[in-house]
């Protein structure tokens, strides 16, 4: 579903990237792990077109993000081709960025009255479903700040299913949390993997890596230093530096 190939990000004179391959197939959980500064939020926003490649290919579904080709060239895509391409790929940051004025419920239909366009009941229903699935019906009526933060996040886990993405991306969705309501967050992500979505997941949390990832890629320094199955990575690492960031985060 995602092939990035030999991608390249630099901030001015910073390469952050540099030159990262990564496969991800349909139902897959990817977890990638690595120290700060390795990358991989920016990874992410690449994938999510938030920042635009300074070298490499990334595909979604079969298409090039970003640029088209055509007669073996590269052309930018219009505005409206990448908010197309935007709108099949769902995010969830490390903060979470609900809109504050509108309900738990209002957050969940917003984008599928604007974006998607669906009627006020098509995207109602959707939304009692969505908030069924993160157990928050109860609190379809509160305003994000009368909301834990584990429930604002299940909140905006819901509002990026809710535009049936065939694609998730989680940002570190729990660093910010209070340690007894990151389980809560996890097991949501758990049950959506197991539901065969397929997600990448920028996280430092070991068992869940452990217990959900298809594969994990390791980055530092910009690179993958080494990609397998979970025992691969994280039970026997090939690389001195997997092993040396593993005996930091256990
Ligand atoms: P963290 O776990 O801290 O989020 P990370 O692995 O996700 O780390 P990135 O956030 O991708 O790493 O950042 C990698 C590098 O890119 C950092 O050195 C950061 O300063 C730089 N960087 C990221 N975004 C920008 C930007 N918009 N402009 C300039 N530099 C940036």
């Amino acid at each position: 579903l995602v092939r990035a190939v030999n991608v390249h990000k630099s901030f001015g004179s910073n390469e952050v990237l540099k030159g990262v391959d990564l496969d991800v197939y349909p139902g897959e959980a990817v977890v990638l792990l690595g120290p700060s500064g390795s990358g991989k939020t920016t990874f992410l926003r690449l994938i999510n077109q938030m920042e635009t490649l300074t070298g490499g290919r990334i595909w979604v579904n079969g298409e090039l993000i970003g640029y088209e080709e055509r007669d073996g060239r590269l052309y930018q895509r219009k505005d409206s081709d990448i908010a197309r391409q935007r709108s099949h790929i769902g995010m969830v940051f490390q903060r979470f960025n609900l809109f504050p004025h509108k309900t738990a419920f209002e957050n969940i239909t917003e984008g599928q009255l604007v974006v998607t366009k669906k009627s006020k009941k098509a995207a109602a229903e959707r939304a009692w479903d969505l908030l069924g699935q993160v157990g928050l019906t109860d609190k379809a009526d509160a305003y994000p700040s009368q909301l834990s933060g584990g429930q604002q996040q299940r909140i905006a886990i819901a509002r990026a299913l809710a535009m049936d993405p065939e694609l998730m991306l989680f940002d570190e969705p729990t660093s910010a949390l209070d340690p007894e309501l990151v389980g809560e967050v996890l097991q949501v992500m758990k049950t959506l993997a197991g539901e065969g979505v397929t997600m990448i997941v920028v996280t430092h949390e070991m068992g869940f890596a452990r217990e959900v990832a298809d594969r994990v890629y390791f980055m530092d320094g910009g690179v993958v230093v080494e990609s397998g199955s979970p025992e691969d990575v994280l039970v026997n690492p090939q690389a001195d530096r997997t092993r040396a960031f593993l005996s930091r985060v256990r």
